[in-house]
């Protein structure tokens, strides 16, 4: 029996959005692919409102994370993490050699405006990562503050992760000045996982052409250069199958109109937080909790692993806690095209279940 999923990624994806990835192939360097892909550059430049480029690439979200702070780094990055993917980010850094320095708060809590202007105001970054959705916590951090602070640091990319948040999420990147916006497919966006999306500004792109070793696959310059000279075009051969998929979507989230959908979200955000509070605790800090995920904070000791084999049996798959949280914690994703109604019914077979 499948089960439906409300796992903060991979999401449900609707049939007919399935079938859009048995189109049959076109060649990666016809008239045909441009077209696709400038296509979907439009649609992701009016989801992320911005004016700046859209780039996708044949990897996870991760993948541009990795690229990004690899890239645009000269002097030394600032990481901000709430929890396990902001934390991802100074991994990457380390891996590649990239000088970086690790912000961490308390799981459960958010990145304040006031930490990220101390840790700028020393002069020592020219890079710094904040992540937008926190998926192990829960946390959905204040990025427009964020961003008033750092347009006091102009020579500052500012790059977030809003992986688990675009298109759940109103997230405005030209006017909260953000440099590199990225995010991928498997999660609130509503499609099967194997592609990232990233709006990439000038500032970003001019700091990269003086960084040296930023790699071949993920070269962000190399990149930005084939899709402007080769209208829209990749370096390597990337994944049709899923930009007809995305097209496709985007289409779909366009006609569901941005402002619907994201009211669409903090509904059903609403609704399992109340949920939650009156059975459990919530995990996360109230005011600045997730519009696309609930954590919820396992107070009554109930096993987390049994609740998932019993909804399993129902046609149900909710998340565990994330790493030590595995039991401390459970996560229902309210993301993608889930509605209220099937929250609702995901809820109550909760409750019957754990006889609440
Ligand atoms: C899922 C997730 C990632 C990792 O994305 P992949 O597409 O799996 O590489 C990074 N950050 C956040 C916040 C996520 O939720």
């Amino acid at each position: 029996m499948h089960k439906k999923l409300f796992i903060p990624g991979p999401v449900e994806v609707k049939e007919d959005v399935l079938q859009k990835m048995a189109t049959p192939m076109i060649g990666h360097r016809t008239k045909d692919a441009s077209i696709l892909q400038r296509s979907i550059s439009e649609k992701m430049m009016k989801l992320f409102y911005t004016k700046n480029q859209i780039m996708l690439s044949t990897t996870s979200g991760s993948g541009f994370m990795e690229a990004a702070i690899r890239c645009c780094t000269k002097k030394r990055a600032a990481v901000f993490a709430v929890g396990a993917f902001g934390k991802r980010w100074f991994d990457m850094a380390k891996g590649n050699g990239v000088p970086a320095d690790l912000f961490e708060v308390e799981w459960g809590t958010h990145t304040t405006p006031e930490m990220v202007d101390k840790a700028l105001a020393t002069g020592k970054y020219d890079l710094i990562t904040v992540t937008h959705n926190e998926t192990s916590t829960g946390i959905m951090n204040p990025v427009d503050e964020i961003g008033e602070v750092v347009k006091k640091y102009p020579e500052v990319v500012f790059c977030i992760d809003t992986v688990s948040s675009a298109a759940g999420a109103k997230i405005e990147v030209d006017k909260w000045g953000v440099d590199i916006c990225i995010t991928s497919t498997q999660k609130a966006l509503g499609l099967p996982p194997g592609l990232a999306i990233c709006t990439i500004s000038e500032k970003a792109i001019e700091r990269a052409k003086t960084v040296e070793n930023r790699g071949f696959y993920l070269d962000l310059v190399k990149i930005y250069n084939t899709i402007q000279k080769k209208d829209h075009q990749y370096p390597s051969t990337p994944n049709l199958s899923l930009m007809f998929a995305l097209d496709y979507q985007l289409d779909k989230i366009m006609k569901e109109g941005l402002e619907n959908r994201f009211n669409r979200h903090t509904e059903m955000a609403n609704y399992v937080r109340d949920w939650a509070k009156k059975h459990f605790e919530l995990f996360a800090e109230e005011k600045y909790t997730s519009n696309t995920l609930t954590t919820v904070r396992n107070n009554k000791g109930i096993s987390v692993k049994d609740l998932n084999n019993e909804l399993g049996k129902r046609g149900f798959m909710i998340s565990n806690g994330y790493g030590d949280l595995k039991e401390k914690t459970f996560r229902i994703a309210h993301m993608a095209d889930t509605t209220l109604d099937e929250v609702k019914e995901l809820l109550s077979n909760i409750e019957e279940i754990l006889g609440l």
